[in-house]
């Protein structure tokens, strides 16, 4: 298939009739012209509905639960109303339904067993994107773009790890190929589910959190593409998160190394991965304003260029673990400490050690904690009974900063003024970690100080959007000094 183009629409880009309608046209404008495959989420907030009924339906709150499909009818059966014509409203309410009543009648298993059996979650959880497959495909044949909705259980397939399963490429490609390209050969545009998949033997799994984005690279590897856009609700990829730091700016180049740092809020962390070796472009485009050319995602870029951008973390947490009897070695410790997280699937987001007291302590996102203080409880019991091992220290009241940009090695005193910067406001500075790769230095914070750490780390160097130079009489403009990056 030649000249393939695949999209995905975040769930901003899907989250209502009138945003599915732009969508929707954005898909039918391109097919015009090329293939187009498309990959779509849940529409906005509707995961987090999903996962919050079965909660209560796990707790055994009817009431909840009964409310929370109520909503779930309701904001699917609306967008339906304003997409269809009232002639075609009856069989497309019809598919919701059915999709809906499967999810009834998982979460009414749930509240009669007081369980939420993670394979039944990623089955349930599914739903929103298969709701929103079902809208923008009926409304895109509807409008004269022969379409079809694809369930990604029967065409991605995953290990079994519910709730973060990771792909198997080789079955996925047969499997993808089989049944997509036939479809792109008749000229029809495939709506796919973005977020789930199956494991080899059919169970239905889910690949983490914000995971239609790495859905749609892993279609897009898979079908050979020529290009991969990603459409979100902000310009492209910014120096820092415009939610916490107005005036970040749009990156109109990011390295695919650098985006694994820096984009983890607006790219799934692990999106790139299928893609590097074929070497497909991928583009992360805005919905809202698709005029506008967004980020251009690269292998590397010509001229390293120091720190581009500042991530930040704010669901974290610090755990910190001490020898306390001269028999049990540091470095002993850290090893078989972080042996014992990484089999239990956590990612480890920085580490950073005392060779003194031969302490150490890491960050694992909050939701990650239970199950990393599980691993480490069960792999030092006998230490922590005895005492060769002080109890492990957990602080919660932490946030993640990291200035991202290759070459910033090369950038003496650089780690200093991000230092300085961040003492500067007044904002504690916690651990402190340089990676050797020269792609990031990370800084661990007090919480409440995290937004004016980043703050205060973007204006030091230099990322913000230049205010326009005043323009004074007789046509003198003042002379400033350009803030160059760094
Ligand atoms: P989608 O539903 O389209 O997948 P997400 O909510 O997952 O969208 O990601 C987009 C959001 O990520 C933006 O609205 C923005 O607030 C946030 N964000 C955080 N950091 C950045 C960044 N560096 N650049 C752009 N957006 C960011
Ligand atoms: N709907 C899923 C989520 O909210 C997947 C996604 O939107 O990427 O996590
Ligand atoms: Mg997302």
């Amino acid at each position: 298939m030649k000249n393939l183009l695949v999209m995905k629409f975040g769930g901003t880009s899907v989250g209502s009739a009138g945003r599915m309608r732009v969508s929707a046209g954005l898909a039918a404008a391109e097919q015009k012209k090329r293939p187009v495959a498309i990959v779509v989420s849940a529409m906005s907030k509707v995961t987090d509905l999903l996962l919050d009924t079965m909660r209560h339906a796990e707790a055994g709150n009817r009431n909840v639960m009964e409310s929370n499909l109520t909503l779930l009818r309701q904001r699917h059966e609306e967008a339906c109303r304003e997409l269809l014509p009232p002639a075609e409203q009856g069989a497309v309410l019809a598919q919701l339904h059915d999709v809906i009543d499967e999810f009834e009648r998982i979460v009414n298993g749930m509240a009669m067993l007081g369980e939420r059996p993670p394979r039944s979650v990623d089955e349930a959880v599914a739903v929103g994107e298969r709701l929103s497959t079902v809208l923008v495909s009926e409304f895109l044949r509807a409008n004269g773009t022969p379409s079809v909705g694809v369930n990604a259980r029967e065409v991605v397939v995953t290990d079994a790890v519910f709730g973060n399963a990771s792909p198997l490429m080789e079955p996925t490609r047969a499997k993808a190929r089989k049944k997509l390209l036939p479809y792109l050969e008749q000229g029809l545009l495939p709506v796919i589910t973005g977020f789930n998949g199956a494991s080899a033997d059919g169970r239905p799994t889910t690949l983490g959190r914000g995971g239609s984005d790495f859905s749609a690279s892993i279609l897009a590897a898979a079908l050979d593409a020529a290009e991969l856009w990603i459409w979100t609700d902000v310009d492209g990829i910014m120096s820092a998160d415009p939610r916490l730091v107005p005036d970040a700016q749009v990156l109109e180049e990011m390295e695919a190394a650098e985006l694994a740092y820096n984009g983890a809020k607006v790219l799934h962390p692990r999106t790139l991965a299928p893609l590097v070796e074929k070497k497909i472009p991928v583009w992360s485009k805005n919905s809202f304003a698709p005029e506008k050319p967004g980020t251009r995602i690269v292998p590397s870029m010509a001229v390293p260029q120091g720190a581009r951008a500042v991530a930040s973390m704010r669901n974290v947490a610090l755990v910190s673990l001490e020898p306390a009897s001269a028999e049990m070695n540091g470095v002993h410790l850290m090893a078989r400490s972080l042996d014992a997280i990484a089999r239990a699937d956590v990612e480890v987001l920085v580490v950073s050690s005392s060779s003194y007291r031969q302490n150490f302590c890491f960050l694992v996102r909050e939701e990650e904690l239970e199950r990393s203080l599980q691993a480490l409880e069960s792999a030092l019991a006998l230490e922590l009974a005895h005492h060769y091992v002080h109890p492990i220290q957990v602080d919660r009241n932490v946030g993640l900063l990291a200035a991202v940009g290759e070459g910033m090695q090369g950038k003496p005193g650089l780690a200093g003024r991000i230092f300085t910067a961040i003492s500067r406001v007044q904002v504690n500075i916690i651990a402190i970690a340089q990676g050797s790769s020269e792609l990031t230095i990370a800084v661990v914070v007090r919480r409440d100080g995290l937004e004016k750490a980043v703050k205060a780390v973007h204006a030091e160097c230099g990322l913000g959007i230049r205010p326009p130079v005043p323009v004074f009489p007789f046509g003198q403009s003042e002379g400033r000094a350009p803030r160059g990056k760094q």
